[in-house]
């Protein structure tokens, strides 16, 4: 394929798979990636840092304890999305017994009891229990700067769909003022940084994934406080554009949870900006080509490539 054919044109798993960018592990939605895939998102996130805001950088393992896992609240919204991680706590006759069913091809995983860890569904979770573990919060209130790898069960053959991929987030704790003020800076500063690498986009209100009858009823609210936002980008359709980045107002949903106050104790307001990683990878692939080394000029320059 010549670079001009890959140009704006929809991506496929095939086509991703073929250039090399994306390394097929034969599981749906968990792609390994390559050097030059890594090197955009490297540049993408040198975009999303500001170190003049001042953020607590922190990095935590894509995993956190059970007891937040049940406490956060997301398997009550999203319980289809969920992953817990289970270990083999059978004796050497149970051994043996699964050793033997995965020799066959069978099904096995009976002696896997859960563990205290689950998969982090969202870079921002493991954030809430322990600024509220630190107390009131200061008068500026707070703002992090987060990264992790995140799991949401949700198998596909979509390119944009995975089950593992980073969300590197900026979080704004504090007032009602404070976090919507931080949430209006980073409409503005994400349509700015997709403007820089020209690639075309809209933002929109939108709504989480929630489960069953009553999450239909949240959707609809969510929309209609307009507590959403997502900047979308074509990746494997231009009718259809994929969220790249999200901008959530939770309101005091968190501050409540936790019990995380702000300094004259009123429950805290929180939002996050969430980049998907890959997903603005990918949306700059669809747009440019498929050989980053060919796009042009001045998006290199911006993503340092
Ligand atoms: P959310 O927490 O659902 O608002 O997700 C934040 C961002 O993570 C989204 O805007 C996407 O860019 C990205 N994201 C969410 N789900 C997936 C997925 N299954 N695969 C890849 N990226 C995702
Ligand atoms: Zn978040």
């Amino acid at each position: 394929m010549s670079d001009t054919q890959t140009l704006n044109r929809d991506l496929t798993l095939e086509a991703l798979f073929e250039a090399g960018l994306f390394i097929d592990t034969g599981t749906a939605g968990l792609h390994g990636r390559s050097g030059a895939f890594e090197a955009v998102v490297n540049g993408l996130e040198a975009l999303i840092t500001h170190p003049a805001d001042g953020a607590e950088v922190m990095r935590f393992p894509p995993a956190m304890g059970r007891k937040h896992f049940a406490k956060s609240g997301y398997f009550k919204n999203f319980p289809h999305l969920s992953g817990c991680v289970h270990s083999f706590c059978g004796t050497e006759k149970d051994h043996a017994g699964v050793l033997k069913a995965m020799n066959n091809g069978e099904a096995w995983g009976e002696d896997f009891a859960p563990t205290e860890v689950v998969l982090t569904p969202a870079a921002c979770y493991p954030l809430y229990p322990m600024t509220a573990a630190r107390g009131p919060l200061p008068h500026d209130g707070a703002l992090y700067d987060v990264q992790s790898f995140c799991f949401r069960h949700e198998p596909s053959q979509d390119p944009g769909r995975l089950q593992m991929f980073r969300q590197r987030e900026y979080v704004r704790i504090g007032t009602a003022e404070q976090v919507l003020a931080f949430r209006a800076l980073w409409l503005t500063r994400s349509q700015a940084m997709m403007q820089s690498l020209d690639l075309p986009h809209t933002v929109d209100v939108a709504n989480d994934p929630f489960f069953g009858r009553a999450g239909k009823l949240m959707a609809a609210s969510q929309r209609e406080h307009e507590l959403k936002f997502e900047l979308l980008a074509p990746i494997a359709s231009s009718d259809n554009p994929t969220a790249c980045v999200s901008f959530n107002y939770h309101q005091q949903y968190f501050g409540l949870n936790w019990g995380i106050v702000t300094e004259d104790g009123a429950p805290a307001h929180t939002a996050c900006v969430g980049f998907g990683l890959e997903r603005t990878a990918l949306a700059l692939m669809r747009r440019h080509g498929l050989k980053p080394a060919s796009w042009p000029v001045a998006v290199k320059d911006h993503l340092q490539l």
